[in-house]
C-alpha cells in the first residue's frame, strides 16, 4: 500500500508551504521572517524528511501568511533551494524556487561597521551585489567589504 509521507502533517488551507529547505535550517528560516507573527500563524516545521530532490530537506507550513518579495529574498540567503508554494483553499496556487538577487538593497547589514551604510547619522540603505552563490558573498557597493553567509546569521541572532 503507497503512504503519502506529505500527509505526516495536514494540509494548511490558506498559506504558504516553504519547501526544500536545506536540512537543519528551517529555524533560521523562520527566525529571519520573524514567525510565528500571531495566532493566525498556525504552524508545522518537519524537519530532516527525505526529499527526491535533495537527500534529507526541512518544510515550513504557515497559515494565514503570504510572503513579500522582500521576505523571498531573505529566504533565498540563507535556503537558496527554497521553494515557496502559495496555496489558497488546500491548492498550491502558485510555486516558484527562491533566487539570490544579483542585487539588492536593505534586508541585511553590511559587515564592516565602519561602512557608511552602518553609521546612525547617515541614511544610506544597504545595497550589494551577488558576488557568490556558493558560498554565499555579497560585496558592499559603498565600501565593497564582502559579506558572508554567517554574518548575515549573525544578523539575525542564529548561531551558526
Ligand atoms: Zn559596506
Amino acid at each position: 500500500m503507497e503512504v503519502d509521507k506529505e500527509l505526516l502533517v495536514r494540509k494548511i488551507k490558506d498559506g504558504t508551504v516553504i519547501d526544500h529547505i536545506p536540512a537543519g535550517n528551517a529555524l533560521n528560516v523562520i527566525k529571519i521572517l520573524g514567525l510565528p507573527r500571531g495566532k493566525e500563524n498556525r504552524m508545522a516545521i518537519i524537519m530532516y524528511t527525505s526529499s527526491s530532490k535533495m537527500k534529507l530537506k526541512d518544510i515550513v507550513k504557515v497559515e494565514g501568511l503570504e510572503l513579500t518579495s522582500r521576505e523571498v529574498n531573505m529566504i533565498s540567503l540563507i535556503a537558496p533551494t527554497a521553494t515557496i508554494n502559495i496555496v489558497r483553499n488546500y491548492v498550491v496556487v502558485k510555486k516558484e524556487r527562491v533566487k539570490i538577487p544579483d542585487y539588492f538593497e536593505g534586508i541585511i547589514k553590511c559587515s564592516n561597521p565602519n561602512c557608511v551604510s552602518n553609521l546612525e547619522r547617515e541614511t544610506a540603505i544597504p545595497k550589494f551585489r551577488l558576488v557568490s552563490k556558493k558560498p554565499l558573498i555579497l560585496r558592499c557597493l559603498y565600501c565593497e567589504r564582502h559579506t558572508y553567509r554567517e554574518d548575515i546569521l549573525r544578523q539575525f541572532g542564529i548561531g551558526r
